[in-house]
Order: structure tokens, then C-alpha cells, then sequence
């Protein structure tokens, strides 16, 4: 006779066993692409990579922000919110060294959300796609039980076959990252224990957390230069993306303490409130600064590339090596910098 009792051998294993990187594997070892030509380059980078014309490949992304997951009413408020999810999209355009080009938005809104709410929500992510000749082209909208879940999906193209990717990093490559890498991870300290937020340095930071400019042009000449190897964007920290480049190159790194930019806002943070401002920097995240690798014999051209086409400075931070060595060289030593960053399903 059947039996609705589950057997007792089976033990339902919780997601947090698998992690986000083992849920987006499972996800990927599932799916099809290799018959599809029209599929470059499919999951695993910050954009797919699809065939589109002559002379430019199709760049997708979509990026998902939920409430209490990431963000909260004190860190984001509305406005901060619309500019964001389209941002952290542009983002992923840069990193492949594409130009965004049109966007679609899902917006999953809860009936107590107030119209004041989808106003500034809407008027700061419209400011931000005229600001970058984005059109919003369609979506959907749908009611939700609990917070706003906001979905964007952006399409952009690159030229063809110049893509930048995560898994083409070399051994002997230097390692770079563009701008104020750790500042978003500050002013989200500052929002997240209720600190002042009047002066000039902690306003800075907070801005570069609620309205991160993403590096387009920064991404676009790198990506037309033919200079560089492998890059990413940095939404997730340092030790987390530049763990995503060396995973998927199978490389190592080691990365120079002192070279890596810690911005006088961020430091002064650390010395009000007693903490390591390199731990915002190596693992906090949503910078969406560009971290790349690029040959030392390189190094010259990059840096007028740069200063030629874009006001975002780079530093060099350290150097691609063999695996499994993942460190840090600082003035006390070397150590493991591991890849911890935030990642869901991990609490
Ligand atoms: P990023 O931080 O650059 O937005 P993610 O870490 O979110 O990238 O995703 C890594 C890769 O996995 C991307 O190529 C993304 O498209 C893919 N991916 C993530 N979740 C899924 C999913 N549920 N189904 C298919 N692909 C996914
Ligand atoms: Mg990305």
C-alpha cells in the first residue's frame, strides 16, 4: 500500500549547502548552449555574450535587488534604489568592455508601496539611463506579498569578437582595479550603524554606496585598447571577483598590500569607528570599479590609454601567479586573503 510517509533515508538538503556559486553551477551544468550559434559565451561572465551583427556582439545582463537582501529603507531610500539597479547592470556591460544600450525593468511592488515611492524610484533611474543613453524599453509589473523585488535586464553590445572576459587572466599579469575600491563598503557601515552622515568624508561615502557611477568609458577603452586580458566588475569585493578571474583563468594571486588604494575618506572612517579599512576594501562590495589583469609589458600604454579617455585613475595591485596561491603581501607578512565577500545563501 503506498505510503505518504517520506523515507526516512532521504534528508532534504537546504540550499546553504550549495552556496550561490553551487546553485548557479547546478543551474549551469543543466543547460544546453552548445548547440545554439547564436550563444558566444553563456553563463559564468558578467554579461552573455551573443552573436548579434557584423560588426558588434549582443551583451545581456539582469540583475536582481530584493528588499531586506539588499537593501533596507535606511540604506537605500527610493531614489537611491533606481539609480542603483540600473547602475549595477551598466556595471556588467563595462566589464566586458561594451556599451549599454537598452534596458528592461521588472518591478515586483507590494500594495503598500506608496506612489511618492515609484516617483523617485523611477525619476533617479531615468536620470541615470538619459545620463548614459539608456532606453528603457518594457518589462513587467507584478504585485508582491512581502518588499519590492526589482529586476533589470540590460542589452548592450561591444565589437565583435572583443569582448573582455573573467577566464583569459595569465600567468605574470599585473593586476589592476580603477578608482575608490571599498568606499560603497564604508558608507554602508555609516547607514547600517545609524553614523552621522553630515561631513563632506562621510557623505562621500555613503553616495559612492547609494549611487555608484559604473565605468563605462573606462570599461569601453579598456575593452578597445587590446591591452588587457581579463576583467570583471566588482560587486562583491576584491577577494571575491578577482577569485571569480582567477577560478575560471585557473591562476593564482598575489596582491601588494600597500598598493592597493585605500581613499583618505575611507581611512578616516577607520579611525573614528576602530576598524581595518582594507577588510571594506578586500571584502566588501557593490564598487563597481573595474578589476583587470593586463601584461607587464603593457603597463606604460595602459596608463596613457587611461589618462587619454577617462578621469578614473588605476592602480596596480598586484600580480597573476600559479595556483592555489591566493595571498596578501603586506608589511606584516603574507597571508591567505581568501575569497570571502558577500554571497547569498551562505548565512
Ligand atoms: P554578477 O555579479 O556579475 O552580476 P553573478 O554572480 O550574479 O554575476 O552571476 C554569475 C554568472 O551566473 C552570470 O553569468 C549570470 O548570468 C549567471 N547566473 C546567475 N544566476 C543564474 C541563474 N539562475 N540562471 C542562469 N544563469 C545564472
Ligand atoms: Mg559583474
Amino acid at each position: 500500500m503506498p505510503s505518504n510517509r517520506q523515507d526516512i533515508s532521504h534528508h532534504p538538503s537546504p540550499l546553504s549547502n550549495l552556496g550561490e556559486a553551487g546553485i548557479i553551477e547546478l543551474v549551469r551544468s543543466k543547460s544546453v548552449t552548445k548547440n545554439y550559434p547564436n550563444v558566444i559565451h553563456a553563463i559564468g561572465d558578467d554579461c552573455a555574450v551573443l552573436k548579434f551583427t557584423d560588426k558588434k556582439d549582443l551583451l545581456v545582463t539582469t540583475d536582481t535587488m530584493v528588499k531586506e537582501t539588499h537593501f533596507t529603507a535606511q540604506t537605500l531610500p527610493a531614489d537611491a534604489l533606481g539609480w542603483k539597479v540600473l547602475a549595477s547592470n551598466i556595471s556588467d556591460i563595462a566589464a566586458m568592455g561594451g556599451t549599454p544600450r537598452t534596458a528592461f525593468l521588472s518591478l515586483g511592488l507590494n500594495s503598500k508601496t506608496t506612489t511618492d515611492f515609484l516617483e523617485s524610484f523611477i525619476t533617479a533611474l531615468s536620470d541615470l539611463a538619459q545620463k548614459t543613453n539608456i532606453a528603457l524599453a518594457g518589462g513587467d509589473t507584478v504585485e508582491t506579498p512581502c518588499g519590492q523585488t526589482i529586476t533589470l535586464t540590460l542589452l548592450g553590445d561591444c565589437p565583435r569578437g572583443k569582448a573582455i572576459y573573467r577566464h583569459k587572466a595569465q600567468l605574470d599579469d599585473d593586476i589592476w582595479v580603477s578608482g575608490r575600491p571599498g568606499d560603497a563598503a564604508g558608507g554602508l557601515f555609516i547607514l547600517q550603524e545609524g553614523l552621522p552622515s553630515e561631513s563632506a568624508q562621510h557623505k562621500t561615502l555613503v553616495r559612492a554606496h547609494q549611487r555608484p557611477v559604473p565605468r563605462v568609458e573606462l570599461g569601453r577603452a579598456l575593452g578597445k585598447s587590446g591591452l588587457v586580458h581579463a576583467m570583471i566588475d566588482i560587486s562583491d569585493g576584491i577577494a571575491k571577483d578577482l577569485g571569480h578571474i582567477c577560478e575560471q583563468s585557473r591562476v593564482g594571486a598575489i596582491l601588494d598590500e600597500t598598493a592597493i588604494p585605500i581613499t583618505e575618506d575611507l581611512r578616516l572612517l577607520g579611525d573614528e569607528t576602530g576598524r581595518n579599512p582594507m577588510d571594506w576594501t578586500l571584502y566588501g562590495g557593490e564598487d563597481y570599479e573595474l578589476l583587470f589583469t593586463a601584461p607587464p609589458a603593457h603597463r606604460q600604454a595602459l596608463k596613457a590609454m587611461v589618462c587619454q579617455n577617462s578621469d578614473i585613475p588605476i592602480h596596480r595591485i598586484g600580480k597573476i601567479v600559479s595556483k592555489p596561491v591566493f595571498s596578501l603581501v603586506g608589511t606584516e607578512g603574507t597571508r591567505d586573503i581568501g575569497s570571502h565577500g558577500y554571497s547569498h545563501f551562505s548565512r
